[in-house]
């Protein structure tokens, strides 16, 4: 019976969690918060809740660093150096941050060391924004015109003071998404972590307070949505760079736009994979599209591919080949190196997930497999069995709403219009896919999918290549140059050279 991962804090040496405001570490005075491990249910840390006057301290100190301190006015060199150490530090803890992960929202171990969001993933992020530094550029213009003589050109300043607001699942990559581009681009920063995954934070913390980074560029506030919603609120925060759900993305949007605020939304999806039958391989193809569902974070991920497009000539192939992915999932301790699949990261989210689940029936798909809990062992967790629908009409809530959780779709097509139009008929537009042999084909579908990125047989985010989304899926991309303009403000200076 798995009923306690908690004993990992003392070889983790897991100690308290405070805020890190003007390079001093705050223990915070009043209302604390328990995190949850959701493969037990057990409390795993307590963290002190920062409230309006925490987030105005940290807040003014990311001021006073970006209006009077060195970091924003300091060569390229002195601050790429500083940068590089991040990357050195954060490998040499990379194992520890792993396990600290796993501790944090239970991904499965062997995932959270070995995969693209492990720390090795976060200092490559780092080394990839150190690089920038000393390419931040801008343009010169021709003389536009005889009569007078202008010359222009342009150079980027730094946004100013960044609030980062992190989403649970994935806490390394997500601090490295945004603390290295603010970083880099000589911005300030107050970040919070998700309330549910804040250890490893506050570990990466550790080591941005052991560097040579000036005290005051980089803050930390724990908290929840209030905590949130105050650096959202600060009249002295420039930028907003958020991952986390569409409601909480369109509510920062609005408020945000009360003082012109700058933002970075990383939201949901309903990502579609079109599964043609001249695939190289439709066993390969249905396996990698039921895999992201029923292994790794349990389809709690943003770019998971929950709607399975398949032509109909090939459904029950991939009927069955899903059915063969799942039962390679094993669930059990994350620690233990061979689970494949975490639980379901609070009570509330489950309760979701089966609530979801009830509706697709109710709607008329058919479930093909799962739909319910393994309990047994594993009863004191938030663990659900991965659940295939056939049968989906892509109007039913099921293939529309965003679940956030081991659920995949299938929907049948015809025709190659048809595969586009449903997937293209979602309020979301993340992270498409399509697999198929046929090249002409990958360009012309992938070329009118609606959509931030598509994977052609096999989706990889790299730290050096944009993520994001379009239409309710977010603003912004994340990775290479899109971001350091995202984390910069253009400047003209024009010199008459006749005065
Ligand atoms: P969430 O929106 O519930 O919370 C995200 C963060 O926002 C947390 O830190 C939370 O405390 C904070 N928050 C909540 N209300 C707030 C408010 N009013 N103002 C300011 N902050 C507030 O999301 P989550 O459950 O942590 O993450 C799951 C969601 O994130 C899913 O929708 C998923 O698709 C999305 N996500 C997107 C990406 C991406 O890159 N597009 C990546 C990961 C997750």
């Amino acid at each position: 019976m798995l009923t306690s991962v908690a004993h990992h804090r003392e070889r983790l040496k897991v100690g308290d969690h405070p805020h890190f405001i003007s390079g001093k570490w705050i223990a915070g005075e009043g209302e604390s918060y328990e995190q949850i491990h959701p493969s037990t249910n057990e409390v795993v840390a307590v963290f002190p809740e920062g409230d309006a006057e925490v987030v105005n301290a940290a807040v003014l100190s990311a001021r006073k660093a970006f209006d009077e301190g060195p970091w924003p006015r300091m060569g390229a060199r002195e601050r790429k150096k500083i940068l590089q150490k991040f990357v050195e530090a954060i490998s040499a803890e990379a194992e520890d941050l792993g396990y600290l992960q796993t501790l944090d929202n239970g991904l499965p171990i062997n995932f959270s060391l070995n995969t693209r969001v492990s720390a090795l993933t976060a200092s490559d992020i780092f080394d990839h924004y150190a690089g920038w530094i000393d390419k931040i550029n801008g343009e010169t213009y021709p003389q536009y015109t005889d009569t007078v003589n202008l010359h222009y050109h342009t150079y980027r300043e730094p946004v100013g003071v960044v609030g980062a607001i992190l989403p649970w699942n994935a806490p390394m990559m997500m601090f490295a998404l945004k603390v290295a581009p603010a970083l880099a681009t000589g911005c300030t920063v107050v970040l919070k972590p998700s309330e549910l995954s804040g250890i490893c934070v506050n570990r990466l913390t550790r080591i941005v307070a052991e560097s040579d980074l000036p005290d005051g560029v980089f803050n930390l506030v724990n908290g929840g949505p209030a905590t949130g919603r105050a650096i959202v609120e600060h009249p002295g925060v420039d930028k907003i760079t958020f991952t986390g759900s569409r409601a909480v993305g369109e509510w920062i949007m609005a408020e945000g736009a009360k003082t012109m605020k700058r933002v970075t939304l990383e939201l949901g999806g309903k990502s579609a994979a079109l599964i043609f039958p001249d695939a190289r391989s439709v066993e390969t193809a249905a396996k990698t599209v039921m895999g992201l569902c029923s292994t790794f974070l349990s389809g709690q991920v943003c770019s998971t591919q929950t709607r399975a497009i398949v032509h109909k000539s090939i459904v029950d192939d991939v009927l069955r080949y899903a059915r063969e992915q799942v039962d390679t999932v094993k669930f059990g301790d994350p620690f233990d190196m061979a689970t494949t699949s975490a639980p379901i990261i609070s009570k509330r989210q489950a309760e979701k997930i089966m609530n979801y689940i009830r509706i697709g029936q109710e709607e008329g798909a058919e479930l093909v497999f799962g739909g319910d809990c393994p309990g047994g062992d594993l009863s004191e967790g938030n663990w659900i069995n991965p659940t295939l629908f056939a049968g989906v009409d892509n109007k039913m809530r099921i293939a529309q709403e965003e679940i956030f959780g081991p659920v995949l779709s299938v929907i049948s097509f015809e025709t190659e219009e048809e595969a586009i139009a449903l997937a293209n008929d979602s309020i979301y537009g993340l992270a498409g896919g399509l697999y198929t042999a046929d090249l002409s084909r990958a360009f012309r579908v992938a070329k009118k999918m609606k959509t931030g990125a598509v994977g052609i047989n096999g989706y990889s985010v790299m730290p050096n290549s944009p993520a994001g989304g379009v239409k309710q899926s977010g603003l912004g991309r994340e990775g290479g140059w899109s971001t350091i303009e995202a984390f910069t403000e253009l400047k003209t200076l024009m010199f008459n050279l006749d005065a």
